[in-house]
């Protein structure tokens, strides 16, 4: 084994604390002293790359490994020095507290560190550590190297070198941490953290205070954190910890508000935390994360309100019991099929004649499905819905194939949904047996989530289209979808915001806001739809702007009656292009 330094005179067995003096090269000791210290060091070796004793402030007493990039000669060199040195400059005070849990604690378990390299190079690596009763004064530490991708390079989202995670981050790990340590029966747990008036307390803070309380708390959180890398900020004075279950809500109140204190700050609010307990619920482990998910979300987003300093408990339970039954609810609307299906005329404004439908569903007892695919969306059960929902237009479609003027139906699919990686394999299996018949659905865009990565949506749409299925961008000119979404996909309608077009009726404000966007898009080459069109006023004016199509209640509200539009569609032209069915 290359690299192992001790001292002369070092105890018989074991990694044990050499004195200061250092020598590089080891010397000659009794056999069975050798072996089993190399031993030792071999059962140590099979889970790091590098093991370090160092006292309680961090100095290296021993050092073994194979050469790395924090020295240029033997790792035997960094003997001597102190283990804050080798770390990155924003991750010592991290490791600062990662020393001070394995004091503490007595036990570790590995934590991204980010390293500084001889040539100046960043790289993180896992750090683990414990302490022996029988060797007070030292801390023993592995350093885990190897790279690739499930190695520590493997940085989660957001984790640059000393960051917490952001709101995005911390929400995007968190379904995942949960749902796994309850598979492998790990006891984690979960705190949210309020620390009110955070924002205006450092802000009146002098700059290197200031940092300090930031540094300090970014520090703090990911010591405690699962892996050291599942704290997140969630907002200015919000914080949430994926952490081992030795953690507990006072311990961590008393931590920050010395953090605070000794930087010299005062908090005029108060430090508040909750610990998440999830196995109440009668949800499975999925649908309990995705739950938890949507708390922690409210809990980040919500400005006052249910979590205020005084009721984070109370608002933070109740939001949660709510999320519980709620997904409950969804769930068995889901499973049982319990909603329904109504269509929608398109109509071409140059015939009058109805192009297309637009499938919407419709839940019992809601005017409007919008709650429903919205809370669907935020608590990740859109994907399972926006299938289902896909197969139940096929079977109408497959139900009605004889009718000689079947007309095109568009589906609404949320970008969640078409972004899910599974999505393309599985929306293939459920039209693939329909054959032909598949290619009459559209795709309605709707993009009522943030789309991060226009251009791997885009690539989604692009084989969606090479495999024959037409996209609609929906709702183009309100904020959901963006100019970016409108130059960055590929698509072949799009589906002009029914705000705008009876906004335009009345402003001519909102109609320049009209003729810009309607210009854009025919510069693309798409085709348009109008939406909304009440009054013949707005069909009127959607014409002369040159937009080609137009949905609503004008032409037809929707309606549950397919059989109505497969065999009389082709009629519904006359009495001034109303569809007389209404819904
Ligand atoms: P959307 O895709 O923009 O659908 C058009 C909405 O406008 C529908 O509301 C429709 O009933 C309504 N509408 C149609 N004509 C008129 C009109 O002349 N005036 C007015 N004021 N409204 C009109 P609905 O059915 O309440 O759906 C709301 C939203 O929920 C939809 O907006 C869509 O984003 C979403 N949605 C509906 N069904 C589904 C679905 O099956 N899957 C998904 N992912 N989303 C759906
Ligand atoms: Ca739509
Ligand atoms: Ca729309």
């Amino acid at each position: 084994m290359e690299g192992l330094a001790s001292t002369p005179g070092a105890p018989a067995s074991g990694i044990r604390r050499p004195n200061r003096t250092v020598e590089a090269r080891p010397t000659p000791r009794p056999v069975q002293t050798h072996r089993d210290r190399d031993r030792f060091v071999g059962f140590a070796f099979a889970a790091a790359d590098l093991l370090i004793e160092t006292d309680h402030d961090g100095t290296i007493l021993f050092c073994a490994g194979a050469r790395c990039r924090l020295t240029r000669g033997d790792v035997a060199t960094l003997v001597g020095r102190n283990l804050a040195d080798l770390v990155a400059s924003t991750d010592r005070k991290y490791l600062r507290v990662l020393l001070d849990r394995v004091i503490e604690k007595t036990r570790i378990k590995p934590a991204r560190v980010v390293f500084e390299g001889v040539d100046d190079q960043r790289f993180p690596a896992l750090l683990g550590g414990c302490r022996l009763d029988s060797c007070p004064g030292s801390l023993f530490l592995t350093v885990l190297l190897a790279s690739g991708p499930h190695g520590p390079h493997a940085a989660s989202p957001g984790s640059g070198a000393g960051q917490l995670l952001d709101h995005h981050g911390f929400l995007s790990i968190l379904e995942d941490r949960i749902v796994r340590a309850r598979e492998k029966g790990l006891e984690h747990g979960l705190t949210l953290l309020l620390v009110e008036g955070m924002q205006a307390m450092v802000d009146s803070l002098p700059e290197g205070a200031a940092a300090e309380v930031r540094q300090g708390i970014d520090a703090y959180l990911r010591g405690i954190s699962a892996d050291g890398e599942s704290a997140g900020q969630l907002s200015a004075d919000r914080f949430g910890v994926i952490h081992a279950s030795d953690v507990d809500c006072q311990e961590v109140q008393k931590h920050i508000a010395a953090i605070i204190e000794d930087a010299g700050g005062e908090l005029p609010g108060g430090i508040r935390t909750w610990e998440l307990e999830l196995d109440e619920t009668p949800l499975d482990a999925a649908d309990a994360a995705r739950a938890l998910v949507y708390t922690v979300q409210a809990f980040a987003s919500a400005q006052g309100g249910e979590f205020t300093i005084s009721s984070l408990e109370d608002g933070a339970r109740r939001m949660m019991s709510d999320a519980v039954e709620r997904i409950g609810q969804l769930r068995a609307t889901i499973e049982k099929r319990d909603f329904v299906v109504v269509f929608q005329p398109i109509v071409a404004l140059a015939t009058e004649t109805v192009h297309h439908l637009e499938a919407l569903t419709r839940v019992d007892g809601m005017s409007s499905p919008i709650d429903f695919i919205t809370f669907a969306e935020d608590v990740g059960l859109i994907y399972d819905f926006d299938l289902l929902l896909t197969q139940s237009v096929l079977d109408t479609l497959k139900a009605f194939h004889k009718e000689p003027k079947l007309p095109d139906v568009a589906i609404n699919l949320s970008a969640k949904t078409l972004m899910s990686p599974l999505f393309l394999k599985q929306f293939q299996a459920v039209t693939e047996p329909y054959g032909a018949l598949s290619r009459k659905l559209l795709i309605e865009v709707t993009e009522t989530v943030v789309v991060t990565d226009i251009a791997r949506l885009n690539d989604v749409l692009q084989k969606l289209r090479s495999s024959g299925f037409r996209i609609c961008l929906d709702d183009v000119g309100s904020g959901s979808t963006s100019f970016q979404s409108l130059y960055g996909l590929q698509v072949d309608f799009a589906k002009i915001d029914g705000s705008f077009v009876r906004g335009a009726a009345g402003s001519q404000r909102d109609m320049a806001m009209l003729r810009s966007m309607v210009d854009v898009c025919q510069q693309l080459g798409l085709a348009l739809i109008g939406e909304q069109v009440e009054e013949p006023e707005h069909a009127r004016l959607l014409t002369d702007l040159g937009v080609g199509y137009a949905q609503g209640y004008l032409y037809g509200h929707p309606s549950r009656d397919f059989g109505y539009f497969a065999r009389d569609w082709s009629r519904m032209a006359g009495k001034g292009g109303k569809v007389l069915k209404k819904g």
